[in-house]
């Protein structure tokens, strides 16, 4: 059993432009597009707020693209940045964050491990620093949930052994899973969890922002200003107005420069 303290996030997919096709479409429309960004996020972007115009060729305003993006997101023109999306598997969180990030239904995606089917008598737990930061607290944390482990160790066990004797006829895998589903009520809020969350980059503002704020929970503010990080470096010209900010408790928050588009 391991104890962690900071999230881990690997971008798995992240957006792509083709531009051989792209090409194939302003040839077939006669006219053309200038930009300076290579990344696909942005160029996406861009190229999505210029079809709805079709202010291109000729009739294209010289911006650079993080002028474009910066105007379309200054007036809230929001749906366009929808069209760019990545894929993050985000390890080393507890189940208390995921169950507040899944709540952000517009513009995500989410696969999460299954404590149904996953054998969890190897779990790691997330501890809270301001319990970590106490040596008597965090023995009384270490205490619960070493004990609820063990329970769960146990109820697995004896869970197997019951619907065995009940259940002969089932596969092991259904076996297994009906011990689980049951055992898993004794684990903590704390269990580690891994999840792959796919996101647009209006919703990824958004959850930044509103969980990066002072009022969000410690564990998925931190997770937020990482997020945040990730995706000033991923899409600057999408993200560069999300700041992050010393909080009045000392940590780290995200203040946006448009809040919501
Ligand atoms: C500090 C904090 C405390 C919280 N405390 C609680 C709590 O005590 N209890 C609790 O249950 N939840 C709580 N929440 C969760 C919160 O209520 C939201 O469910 C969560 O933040 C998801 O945000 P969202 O509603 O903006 O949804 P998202 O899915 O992120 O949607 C983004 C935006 O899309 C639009 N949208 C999405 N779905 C709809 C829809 N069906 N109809 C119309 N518009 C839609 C809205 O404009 C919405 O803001 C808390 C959140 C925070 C940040």
């Amino acid at each position: 059993m391991r104890i962690i303290n900071e999230p881990e996030i690997y971008v798995v997919g992240r957006q792509t432009l083709d531009n051989a096709e792209v090409q194939r479409f302003l040839a077939d429309h006669e006219t053309s597009w200038q930009t300076d960004s290579e990344r696909g996020s942005e160029l996406i972007v861009e190229l999505a707020g210029r079809v709805c115009y079709m202010s291109l060729g000729d009739k294209q305003f010289r911006k650079t693209n993080a002028d474009y993006i910066g105007n379309l997101v200054g007036q809230g023109h929001g749906s366009v940045l929808e069209h760019a999306v990545w894929d993050l598997l985000i390890t080393g969180v507890s189940r208390s964050l995921t169950h507040e990030l899944v709540r952000h239904r517009s513009g995500t995606g989410f696969s999460q491990l299954s404590q149904r089917y996953v054998d969890e008598s190897t779990a790691d737990f997330i501890e809270p620093p301001v319990i970590a930061a106490d040596p008597e607290l965090h023995a009384v944390w270490l205490r619960s949930i070493e004990a609820s482990h063990a329970a769960y160790n146990e109820l697995v066990e004896g869970l197997a052994r019951r619907v065995q004797e009940q259940h002969p006829d089932l596969s092991r895998t259904q076996r297994r899973k009906l011990a689980r589903e049951a055992a898993r009520s004794v684990l903590p809020n704390a269990t580690e969890t891994k999840l792959l969350f796919s996101a647009n980059a209006r919703a990824l503002r958004w959850i930044i922002t509103l969980r990066g704020g002072e009022g969000a929970e410690p564990e998925i503010r931190r997770l937020a200003v990482k997020l945040c990080r990730l995706m000033r470096d991923e899409a600057p010209n999408l993200f560069g107005d999300l700041e992050i900010v010393r909080l009045n408790d000392g940590s780290e928050g995200v203040q946006a420069g448009h809040t919501k588009v």
